[in-house]
């Protein structure tokens, strides 16, 4: 393929995309062009697979990148909960009273809190979220006619993340005959139809996609948005790389970023949070697809402003959160299925993970070899005892829980650094044989340093300092001493640190084991100015023509997931598609 006009300073150089942590870019020039389309749409997730379909079906050309080799994003590795509202025909049949009013007034409600104190949706941006609430319907029709099927025809509660508290919206997506992403395989025929996942959303769209003649270009990726006029004018098109070339996309109404958003950029994410250092190095998604913000960059290189911040710093929901699987690096608790080696991208993400079924069988520790909290804790629940819409006893009713361990785990990092360092579960050879573990690939993941073991403590220590994470060594006194400590509570039947409910086991048969525990993050909840047709706008609010995002990239909208993304895709490829130029 022809290398053509494009400005070299606009690429990533040598790193791989595991790693890539894009710079701004410098936009290349327009005007000498390899393909075009009337709309070109970045990424082919939630977001962008409905953005290409409904462009296309109002009548434009379009062209979908994808910087993997295959599509679907963190879509296709979802549970496939899809809480859309509003009075759907979903909730309509089941008699449930919704209505795109009450859609919209649960997702303003400044009054629901969170057992840690973040407020929801206090800071949602009331236009956006307004769209939003008038298009659910439109987009649960969309889905079921574009080949989604549900595993059940009621909507209930389950998987809805920040969706709103006054209905059930929530309708899972049947994974079908599709092979997941996660396994390599199909499920059992027998219960194609009844388990969830997100396969079931992205390869029906996939093929309608397709069906309807959206040319996707894989392994495409975009590298920078091209602005007319010294980026005063339209964007015209965007720059890609692909297998090492470089190739410029002609948008003759507009571009679409659907690019998933921030959460993998270390450099990006703490612009909202200092905290989340490299360490927190196990997005949830990855490393399936990147949430590298290529899109915000990009984007803010042409002049877009970010929109809504206070939603990615207030500790929302699963934004970070625990990790459920130990011993390897995405341990994303929710992850079902998780990882297998059957999967062909077993190959970057190395280990299975172990799951805990009993927390009496580990403590958590710190960089510097200290425990911070109840290990049996849990995340905080969502679920609250009652709801009255807009009333400040919303938060008496919430109560405030100290279960959440995030803080702590974040924040006792041994005084060096800004992140709170690596969590690890240390455990013993009993507990291995209590919890029924194979302590050895494709379990955990010795080789690139998430799993360690020690015939004593003092040489574990010395082991987990050799996590490249680890700002400094591991104390091996601390950890001595903290295993000591801990099990005189087990002699004593009581944590006289953290209370954790009599402590069962000592921590004293070898080999002793270190298995990564870190936070894991989830969701970008800030990210680009847009006005109600995801429109993306520039710092002095003014619309940038031909310029569109939705999905994770766009800003203004705490709202965990899918819904927002398919409805936000929606509206930017109908607006991009009537465009007149
Ligand atoms: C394990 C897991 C479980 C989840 N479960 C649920 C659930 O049950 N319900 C729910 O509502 N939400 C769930 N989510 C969240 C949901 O999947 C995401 O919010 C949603 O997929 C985001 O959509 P998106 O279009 O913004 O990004 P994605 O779906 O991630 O798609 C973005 C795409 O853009 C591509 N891309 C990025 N940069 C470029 C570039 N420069 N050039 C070309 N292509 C690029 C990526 O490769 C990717 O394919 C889950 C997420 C995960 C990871």
């Amino acid at each position: 393929m022809a290398k053509k006009n494009v400005d070299r300073r606009a690429f990533l150089k040598g790193a791989a995309l595991a790693a890539l942590a894009p710079a701004a870019q410098a936009a290349p020039a327009a005007g000498h062009w390899d393909r075009e389309a009337d709309v070109v749409v970045v990424g082919s997730g939630a977001s962008g697979l409905p953005a290409s379909i409904i462009a296309k079906e109002n009548g434009a050309s379009v062209i979908l990148v994808e910087a993997n080799r295959d599509i679907g994003g963190h879509a296709a590795l979802s549970s496939g909960n899809i809480p859309l509202g509003g009075g759907t025909k979903a909730q309509k049949d089941a008699g449930i009273v919704d209505s795109p009013d009450i859609l919209f007034k649960d997702l303003t409600d400044w009054s629901v809190v969170e057992p840690n104190g973040a407020a929801d949706y206090r800071f949602n941006d009331r236009d956006i979220v307004r769209a939003f609430a008038d298009n659910n319907g439109f987009a649960y029709d969309f889905v079921v006619s574009h080949g989604v099927v549900f595993t059940t025809p009621v909507p209930n509660f389950m998987g809805m993340n920040a969706a709103g508290l006054s209905a059930p919206r929530s309708m899972h997506a049947a994974v079908m005959a599709w092979p997941q992403i996660q396994t390599g395989r199909a499920v059992a025929p027998a219960v194609q139809k009844t388990i969830p996942g997100g396969i079931g959303i992205v390869r029906p769209l996939e093929a309608a996609a397709r069906k309807a003649g959206v040319q996707i270009l894989l392994e495409h990726r975009m590298t920078s948005v091209i602005r007319d006029h010294n980026n005063t004018g339209r964007v015209v098109g965007i720059a890609v790389e692909t297998n090492g070339d470089r190739l410029n996309i002609h948008a003759r109404k507009g571009v679409i970023l659907c690019t998933g958003g921030h959460s993998g950029n270390v450099h990006f994410r703490r612009i909202f949070d200092p905290r989340l250092t490299e360490e927190y190095c196990g997005v949830a998604g990855e490393p399936y697809t990147f949430q590298d913000a290529s899109g915000e960059i990009a984007a803010m290189a042409v002049g877009a402003a970010l929109w809504g911040s206070a939603n990615q710093s207030g500790e929302f929901g699963i934004a970070i959160t625990r990790a459920g699987y130990i011993g390897c690096q995405y341990g994303y608790p929710s992850m079902f299925p998780t990882w297998q080696p059957a999967s062909e991208y077993f190959h970057l993400v190395r280990a299975t993970g172990l799951k805990v079924q009993d927390y009496q069988n580990a403590i958590h520790v710190n960089q510097v070899g200290l425990r911070f909290y109840n290990e049996m804790m849990t995340r905080f629940p969502g679920a609250r005892a009652k709801y009255e819409p807009e009333s400040w006893r919303n938060a008496a009713h919430m109560g405030w829980n100290p279960d959440d361990y995030l803080p702590a785990a974040m924040g006792l990092n041994g005084g060096t650094g800004n992140g709170g360092g690596p969590i690890w579960a240390i455990f013993d050879a009993e507990a291995v044989k209590r919890e029924n573990w194979t302590v050895e690939p494709p379990y955990v993941d010795r080789k690139a340093g998430f799993f360690f073991s020690g015939d004593t403590i003092a040489e574990l220590a010395a082991n987990i300092s050799k996590n490249k994470y680890q700002k400094n060594p591991m104390p091996a006194q601390a950890l001595q001493n903290t295993v000591a400590r801990y099990n005189s509570f087990v002699e004593a039947g009581t944590d006289a640190d953290f209370d954790k409910p009599s402590p069962k086991y000592k921590i004293q048969t070898p080999p002793f084991y270190a298995a990564w525990a870190t936070p894991v993050l989830h969701d970008s909840r800030a990210g680009l100015r847009v006005n109600p047709r995801n429109q993306v706008q520039d710092f002095n609010g003014e619309v940038i023509p031909g310029l569109y995002c939705a999905g994770e990239s766009a800003g203004g909208f705490s709202e965990h997931g899918i819904a927002r993304c398919i409805v936000g895709g929606l509206i930017a490829g109908r607006s991009a598609a009537a465009e007149e130029v």
